[in-house]
């Protein structure tokens, strides 16, 4: 079975569960993002994070090339090793690449993303920020096939060989879409998607495929791309999505059996 599991990296997330529940397991990629680490090292750096909200409501990173440095940093110098080192040390073994090896990760820049300052609707300038089109599953069905784990994150590229920030949700779902993963699970900070985000017993149990645009605006800020990424995973002939928390004792285990919000 070929499964791509993503983990968060906002605070609340475990990782070491995930990781534990992971290392035994073959055909599997982890897909991770950073985002705490990237506002922590950004903080330090004196190049503080910036997000922005679209007209849509989604909350995207602001990625000018100042700040696409410390997601490169972050994410390849600091949250991938620490993954790597730390599966190494449970018995996998890992592989760590960013969407630049290969290349894995290609697609274009966003164009003319707008975000909504005050009220009024403003152009994203100086942005280095797109979306993943392009998988080169080559590589990943080569490390699988040798019993590696392939451990990704962004950023990934433009055909014009410039570094771009994606979301890695997003970047999950292309992953999982470009192998035909039976599931793609993705592990956050909360038990799935929740009607009430101040209830953590609100959980959607279970979302027919048909029925995602309608749970959107229950979904708010980060929580949004999950939900998108799951659309974009299953009409690329992912079998399901599952959205679910990383912070329980067998994480993988518990989301392939349903514990979350299965989206199908
Ligand atoms: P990760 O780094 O794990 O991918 P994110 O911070 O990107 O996590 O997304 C998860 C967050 O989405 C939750 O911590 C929560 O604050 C927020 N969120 C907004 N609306 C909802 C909702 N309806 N249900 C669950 N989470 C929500």
């Amino acid at each position: 079975m070929t499964l791509v599991v993503k983990i968060g990296g906002a605070a609340g997330n475990a990782v070491a569960p995930v990781l534990a529940d992971l290392a035994g397991r073959s055909g599997a990629v982890l897909v991770h993002g950073g985002s705490e680490e990237v506002d922590r090292l950004g903080e330090a750096l004196g190049v503080p994070s910036k997000y922005y909200t679209s007209p849509s409501g989604a909350t995207s990173r602001y990625t000018d090339p100042a700040r696409r440095e410390v997601v490169l940093l972050a994410l390849t110098g600091r949250v991938n090793p620490r993954i790597v080192a730390e599966l190494h040390r449970l018995g996998a073994r890992p592989v760590g690449l960013s969407g630049l090896d290969g290349p894995l990760l290609m697609g274009p820049r966003k164009e003319g993303a707008r975000s909504v300052v005050d009220g009024k609707i403003l152009r994203v300038k100086d942005d280095w920020s797109g979306t993943v089109a392009r998988v080169d599953d080559r590589l990943l069905r080569l490390l699988l096939d040798h019993g590696y784990t392939p451990v990704v994150s962004p950023p990934a590229i433009t055909p014009e060989g410039e570094v771009i920030n994606v979301d890695s949700d997003r970047a999950a779902a292309a992953v999982a879409g470009a192998l035909g993963a039976e599931a793609l699970l993705l592990l956050t900070n909360v038990p799935g998607l929740l009607r009430d985000v101040a209830d953590p017993s609100s959980r959607v149990a279970r979302i027919p495929k048909a029925e995602i645009e309608g749970y959107l605006p229950v979904a708010g800020g980060r929580m949004r791309k999950k939900l998108v990424a799951a659309q974009e995973a299953l009409a690329k002939g992912v079998g399901r999505v599952v959205i679910a928390s990383s912070a329980v004792d067998r994480p993988i285990a518990r989301a392939l059996d349903g514990e979350g919000t299965v989206i199908e």
